[in-house]
């Protein structure tokens, strides 16, 4: 069985990589049945599109490889919490359970919001269970140089 941790760890890899091509650090993977089905990171300033967040990249992904836009059966990992536009996104593929690493309280350069994921989800509805912490600390030491 495989754990939280370690499919954070998996999305952590993949803001490992959006660090390395000069991308703030965010990752994010789906996982069905135990299996990680998709993998997204930011690729916002390469891209030159505000729509290249991890986790409308992990989500789109996913839709495609699965022929479907519903994800009832998934679980989102998301290294941060993620932004209004990407928990809309989570919530109309009707995902039901969202792990983060860190939460936007959590790194200061972030601004807080009166929109949060809890807000949105509450709004969705459907049931979604949110946790958060999964390998907070490693999610907060890649952004040690930024802010
Ligand atoms: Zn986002």
């Amino acid at each position: 069985m495989t754990s939280h941790d370690d499919f954070m760890a998996e999305a952590l890899k993949q803001s490992r990589l959006a660090a390395r091509d000069g991308e703030l650090p965010f990752g994010a993977v789906i996982v069905q049945n135990g299996v990680v089905i998709s993998r997204g990171r930011c690729r916002e300033a390469r891209r030159n599109t505000v729509l290249a967040h991890a986790e409308t990249e992990a989500v789109d992904k996913a839709c495609r490889k699965l022929a479907t836009s519903k994800l009832k059966d998934c679980i989102i990992y998301c290294t941060n919490e993620p932004c209004p536009m990407c928990a809309a996104a989570i919530f109309q593929a009707k995902i039901p359970h969202v792990v983060i690493g860190a939460s936007r309280d959590d790194l200061s350069f972030i601004r807080p919001r009166k929109i949060n994921i809890q807000v949105l989800a509450d709004d969705s509805g459907y049931e979604i269970k949110i946790e958060r912490d999964i390998l907070k600390q490693h999610v907060i030491d890649l952004f040690k140089h930024i802010g």
